[in-house]
């Protein structure tokens, strides 16, 4: 999982605080790696490092980043690929008819055998990235008008993706034809901007426009935005973006994660009553639910664990053991509002089980009399190749466990997942979301 965002200033703005800004927005997408590329007037300059927003940037770099065109990266590396700078993003290519810049949100299902045709026939990498690969397919149509040959590019790519290309004179963005990986269009005063989540137009005073859909190509140059290419199929949006991924904030394809949200932990009550003092949710993504199941139940809601605000998502962090040290410094739990009570713990989802189990064990030993887990997805059966890191199937702990046998494991006196057409009715009630890593049942098959 990445952020994306482009902006394109028609009236000649300096664009690289409005990326700054928007990457901090996106900072939840990835925090391995951040970049920035900007062009003026055809002369492309970057910077790229391992580390957040924060860590790469300052004044300096930003007011040395001029241009009115630009789009960053905020960059989650997985399990499988190099965290070192070679692969940070976007990636800067010169080709016969100048610089590119690509960044993506995704995971191209293909990019193996392409680039394994490519090397074939002499080409060389230098990363481990997708977009190098899309580089060298738009690079192979250079006898096309630039818009034909990205358009080719992109009909060459199977897979989940949030693509957004930059060149001399225009910023050209395209989204998966099932529409998996989330991307919006925003405008501020005639400059268009682009990016995997609104929050982050909300943070630069954007306003949105629309979504771009799933399999649309749209170009935004100095005659504004157009739509240049369709190819939509069912959409089908990862349903992980409303339960976890992305912010509360944003709204994807006319949905509200906090609603999504919010509706989640009130389904989770209708489906199954549980008699109890106080909700909390397991922060950050479990707030919502808890909130929305506290209303539904009419038990009271009360913070229970308090965060370290300064620590990342321990999800993205790739090994056991960094993860593992991350769940011991990020939560703790405040005795005050949970000593001696039942409480129903609300989460968003368990993968593994480790960071659930030392959930319960710490509001256990916090005096919690207690702990009843409610999940606002169902369990996680299936791994996913579409660029959500989520472990191999066999570390799925509901994938080789019951419920019984996990409720003992994470030491909980009862556990309750959602049901998926519960989930599903909470999101928005229509059927056009992925929900691989529940039912096996992918848009876009492995190759
Ligand atoms: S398999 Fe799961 S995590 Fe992956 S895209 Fe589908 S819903 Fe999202």
């Amino acid at each position: 999982m990445s952020g994306v965002i482009g902006v394109f200033s028609k009236d000649n703005n300096h664009v690289s605080p409005r990326i700054y800004f928007g990457l901090y927005a996106l900072q939840h997408r990835g925090h391995v790696s951040t970049g920035m590329a900007v062009n003026n007037n055809g002369f492309v300059d970057y910077i790229k490092e391992l580390g957040t927003v924060h860590d790469v940037f300052n004044n300096d770099s930003i007011n040395r980043l001029r241009g009115n065109i630009a789009i960053g990266h905020v960059r989650y590396a997985s399990t499988f690929e190099a965290k070192d700078k070679v692969n940070a993003s976007p990636l800067v290519v010169g080709y016969k008819k100048g610089a590119l810049a690509i960044t993506l949100d995704g995971s191209i299902v293909n990019f193996l055998k392409i680039k394994d045709e490519m090397e074939d026939s002499g080409s060389i990498f230098q990363t481990d990235l997708d977009t190098e690969v899309i580089a060298n397919l738009i690079a192979r149509y250079h006898k096309d008008e630039l818009n034909d040959a990205i358009v080719k590019a992109v009909g060459e790519i199977r897979g989940s993706y949030a693509l957004i290309v930059m060149t001399n004179d225009r910023i050209v963005a395209a989204r998966d034809t099932h529409g998996i990986k989330p991307l919006s269009i925003g405008k501020i005063g005639e400059d268009y901007i682009i990016a995997s989540e609104t929050c982050a137009f909300d943070t630069i005073g954007a306003e949105f426009i629309r979504d771009v859909n799933p399999g649309e190509v749209v170009v935004i140059d100095k005659d504004g935005l157009k739509t240049i290419h369709e190819s939509p199929k069912k959409r089908s949006l990862c349903i992980f973006e409303l339960i976890y991924l992305a912010r509360p904030d944003s709204i994807i394809d006319d949905r509200s994660v906090y609603l999504a949200r919010f509706e989640a932990g009130k389904q989770l009550y209708r489906e199954l009553d549980t008699k109890a003092d106080i909700v909390i949710g397991a922060p950050d993504s479990g707030i919502v639910a808890a909130i929305g199941y506290a209303e539904a139940s009419g038990i009271p809601y009360a913070e229970g664990i308090i965060k370290n605000r300064y620590i990342g998502r321990t999800f993205i962090e790739p090994t056991q053991e960094i993860r593992e040290q991350g769940v011991r410094i990020k939560l703790n739990a405040l005795k005050e509002n949970i000593k001696g009570k039942s409480l129903v713990l609300v989460d968003d989802s368990i993968v593994r089980g480790t960071t659930i189990k030392r959930t319960v064990d710490m509001l256990k030993k916090a005096g919690a009399k207690e702990v009843h887990v409610r999940i606002s997805s169902p369990p996680v059966l299936h791994s996913c190749h579409l660029g959500v890191d989520t472990p191999s199937e066999e570390h799925l702990i509901s994938s080789y466990m019951s419920v019984d046998e996990i409720t003992k494991e994470i030491g909980a006196d009862s556990l309750y997942f959602i049901s998926l057409p519960g989930l599903v009715k909470a999101c928005g009630g229509d059927n056009g979301f992925c929900k691989g890593c529940f039912n096996g049942d992918y848009p876009v098959m492995k190759e």
